[in-house]
Order: C-alpha cells, then structure tokens, then sequence
C-alpha cells in the first residue's frame, strides 16, 4: 500500500438510520485482503468459465430461485441498514431476481458473429473479461449489487463486490445465498471497506479487468483515472439532477398526483429523483395547487410500517448535505416528517428560486425539488439540460409529436413520458454526461462483461 493511502478501518459500524442505533459491525477489508480475494477469484473464474453454458445458467437461475426465497429477509435487512419502506425493499430483492432469471436466460444466447469476408471464414468471439469488480453506493445497496454482478457472472466472469461503508448487509448475504445456490466458491466474493482503502485497490489491482462504479461523480472521476493509468474497461452510474417536465396540454391531476413520489422515492437519495420540476407557465398554479396537498399526504415514519412511503436519510452525514441546500433565504413548501433520533428530512418543495441555483442544479441527494415555471418547450428542453448531468427525465404532455421532440431533445439516458418509470432489468439504463459512461442493464448487458475476439480463417491453404 502506498504511504498517501488513508489507515483501514479495522470494522464498519452500521447503523439503522431510523434511530441512529449501531445494528452490526463487520470488519473492514484491506488492500491485502483484495489481493487475495483477486487470486481466489481468478481461479474460480477459469473453472466457471470452462463449465457448460447451460450449467451456468442453471446455476444462476437457482441463484435466482434462493434470492426468491429469501426476498422477506433480505427485504427486513435492507429496511435496517438503508432505511428503505418495507414495499420497496420487497420490489429491490424480487429486481435482484428477476436480473438474475434474465442474465441466466442470456448465458445460452451469448454469441459472436459470422462476417462474409473473401477468402475465408470470420468468426468473432465473446470472451469473458477476468475478474470484475463492482464498487456500490450505500442508496440502493441491494439492486445495485446485482446489476453489476449478475450480467457478469453470466458472461463467465467472477466477481468482486465492494459495498458501501453504511450498507453491507445485503450483499454479504447474498454472497451466502451465491454459496448455498452451488456457485463455486471465490466466484462471487463480497469485500466490505473503506471506499479509498479497499475500493481504491479493486481500481488499482492489475488482475482486476474491469470496473463497474455506482456513485459519485467527484469519486467516480477518480476511478476513471485510475483505470485510465491501466486502460481497465469501466462503466461509470454517477449522478442525476432530473427533470420533470410538466407541458399544459398534461393530465395535470396524473402528473400532480405522480410528482411527489417521483422525487421522495427512498427519501431522495436515488439518482434517478425527479427533482427539477419544469411546469408550463398557463398551469403552473393550478399544478402547484394540486401538488402541495399530495406532497403533504406522502407517509414518512417507521421504515418498517407497510404504509409508510418514505423513510429516512442514509447518516448524519447525508442529513447536514440536504440541510445546506436549503438555506433560510429560500420559499419552501414542507410536509412533515418524526423528530430524531434518526436521520429524517421532511418532503421539501422550493419556488421562486433562480434555475441555477445550486439547490437547482445540483445533486441534493434528499427529499428536495424545486419547481420552476418555463414559457415554451424549447426553454423547457434548454432548462432540462442546464445541469452537467443527463441521467434520466419524465415528460408529461397528451402531445405524441412533442413527447418525441422532447424526448430526442433531452441529453439523458433515460426518459420517460407520462411516466416515472426508469428502472427495468431488460432495458439499458446509464447516463449522458457526467452522468456516467456505458449502460447496465437490458440486452447487451452480458456483452458489456466481454472483449469481442476476431478470428479469420483463410479457406485457400
Ligand atoms: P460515493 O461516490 O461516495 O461512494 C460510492 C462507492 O465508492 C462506495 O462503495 C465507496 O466506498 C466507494 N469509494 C469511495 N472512494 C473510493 C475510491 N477512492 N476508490 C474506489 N472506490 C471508492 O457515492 P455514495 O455517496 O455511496 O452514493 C451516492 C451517489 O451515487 C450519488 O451521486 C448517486 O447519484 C450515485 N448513484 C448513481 C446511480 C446510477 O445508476 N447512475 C445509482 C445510485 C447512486
């Protein structure tokens, strides 16, 4: 370890958001631990590799049917360390198995090309990279996981899973359930750490051939260079400042009603939160009217509670960020939220503030939007994009011929119209500028754990 590297932690001390309580602590990896783990991996992978693809697929989809089994415990840890409402936490164990169920179908179709060349027979070859690893944030620590390690895995890989700090948990469990499903041993290992300490040697490790980061940008900036100093393949999920369009030719009741969820979603911290809300000047009232009453209908409390909406902030941490956006100076419009102990932020909406203030542009990353009134849709595409990143976006508007201009106009990986929808594990997902590079997700997710191999042989010898 070079001497500028930070001291490991010996253990990470989780806590539950909810009520600030220490749930468990697990100790942290270090560099050299990395280092075993890619020598382990490295060995599992060339067995992995080697079995038949019909013998991998089964192996995931048996993967798949444990993660089903264990969707209410894994479900109930996810609420303990990441504070998510029990109803999402659900829908995040039964995404990580349906991803699995669909990475499984896909070991079988994985295939190169035949190329008409003159002269011969050209055949290209999807190989699998090595040993991947996979650095993921603390916000959806479940899915995220597996949107990674799944395509991987199925591609032939093996693979190493970096959690964040705060939120373990689920992935060490799913490790185990690996483990019990009859993966091979070493193949998927999961190596809790400090992001700079662990994280940093996963980047840095040469026997590592690929990174997928999940974070963000400052932090995934650095990744970059790092792999950019071994040209290691990455693909980079960082950020999103998002826009929800709202034209007057809307269902203004549906996009109003929809509006609050689109950005409270586990308590904002998604990269996907819709949270620059762009309304038409003639209904901007009238939305406004109907907004406020759902915002303040949306069920904050008890992450554990079947009715509750929206629960905590991940940390103290992530509590005084979101607070710093919000300075006394701004027109807010709040619902309600408990008083601590705990890490709660109530549902925030700010007007009348300038398109490019900070709270405007920036990445909040808590239960905060601001809503901003533009004349015409060419401002309201220009306002879509005034911030560095292009992650994804909603438009609503009863306009088929504008719901596609807008949509070929809007610099974002992901867009959606009279819609919030962003996520689904058969669709690519990923980022336009600083929002990231390459795609998760969809049809070519295994292929993307590949290097395209070309081979010609010549038919006149
Ligand atoms: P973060 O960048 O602080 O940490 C992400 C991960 O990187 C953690 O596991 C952390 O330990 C690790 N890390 C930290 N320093 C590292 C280093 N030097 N080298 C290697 N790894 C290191 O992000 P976060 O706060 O955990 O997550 C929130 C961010 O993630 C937000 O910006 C959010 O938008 C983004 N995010 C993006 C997507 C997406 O798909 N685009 C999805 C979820 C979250």
């Amino acid at each position: 370890m070079s001497s500028d590297q930070p001291p490991a932690p010996e253990a990470l001390h989780i806590r539950n958001p909810a009520t600030g309580d220490v749930i468990a602590s697990v100790p942290a990896a270090t560099a050299e631990d990395v280092d075993r783990a890619v020598t382990r991996a490295a060995r599992a992978q060339t067995r992995w590799a080697a079995l038949a693809p019909a013998e991998r697929a089964r192996l995931l989809r048996r993967f798949a049917a444990t993660v089903d089994a264990h969707t209410e415990e894994l479900a109930r840890i996810e609420v303990k360390e990441a504070g998510h409402p029990i109803g999402n936490a659900r829908w995040e164990a039964g995404n990580v198995r349906d991803l699995l169920e669909y990475a499984a179908g896909g070991v079988e179709r994985l295939s190169g090309r035949q190329i008409p060349v003159a002269g011969g027979l050209d055949v290209t070859f999807l190989e699998p990279l090595g040993v991947v690893g996979v650095i993921a944030p603390w916000n959806f620590p479940l899915p995220i996981a597996a949107w990674g390690s799944a395509p991987a895995l199925a591609a032939g890989n093996a693979v190493l899973l970096k959690p964040a700090e705060t939120t373990p948990l689920t992935a060490l469990r799913l490790a185990e359930l690996a483990l019990e499903s009859g993966l091979p041993e070493h193949l998927f290992q999961v190596l809790p750490g400090a992001g700079p300490v662990a994280g940093a040697a996963l980047v840095e490790h040469p026997g590592v051939a690929k990174i997928v980061f999940t974070g963000s940008v400052p932090v995934g900036k650095k990744v970059m260079a790092a792999c950019a100093r071994r040209v290691k393949r990455l693909t980079l999920e960082l950020g999103g400042k998002n826009p929800n369009i709202v034209f007057a030719d809307a269902d203004i009741e549906a996009a109003a009603a929809a509006a609050p969820m689109s950005f409270l979603d586990n308590a904002g911290q998604d990269c996907c939160a819709r949270t620059r809300i762009l309304v038409e000047r003639p209904v901007y009232d009238r939305f406004l009217d109907l907004l406020v009453p759902a915002l303040r209908a949306v069920v904050v409390g008890d992450p554990s509670d079947e009715a509750t909406e929206m629960g905590p902030l991940i940390s103290r941490d992530q509590h005084d960020r979101v607070s710093s956006y919000v300075t006394d100076d701004l027109n807010t419009v709040c619902g309600s939220a408990p008083e601590g102990p705990g890490f709660w932020y109530p549902p925030t909406l700010v007007t009348d503030v300038a398109a490019d203030a900070p709270v405007a542009v920036e990445e909040v990353f808590g239960p905060v939007a601001v809503v901003l009134p533009f004349e015409d849709e060419a401002e309201a595409v220009r306002l879509a994009g005034a911030t560095e990143y292009g992650l994804s976006g909603s438009l609503w508007t009863r306009d088929v011929g504008r719901a596609l201009r807008v949509s070929r106009g809007v610099a974002a990986g992901n867009l959606s119209v009279n819609s919030h929808s962003s996520v689904r594990y058969s669709t690519p997902f990923g980022g336009y500028r600083q929002s990231g590079l390459g795609r998760e997700l969809g049809p070519d997710a295994l292929a993307a754990f590949t290097e395209t191999k070309n081979v010609f042989i010549s038919t006149e010898v």
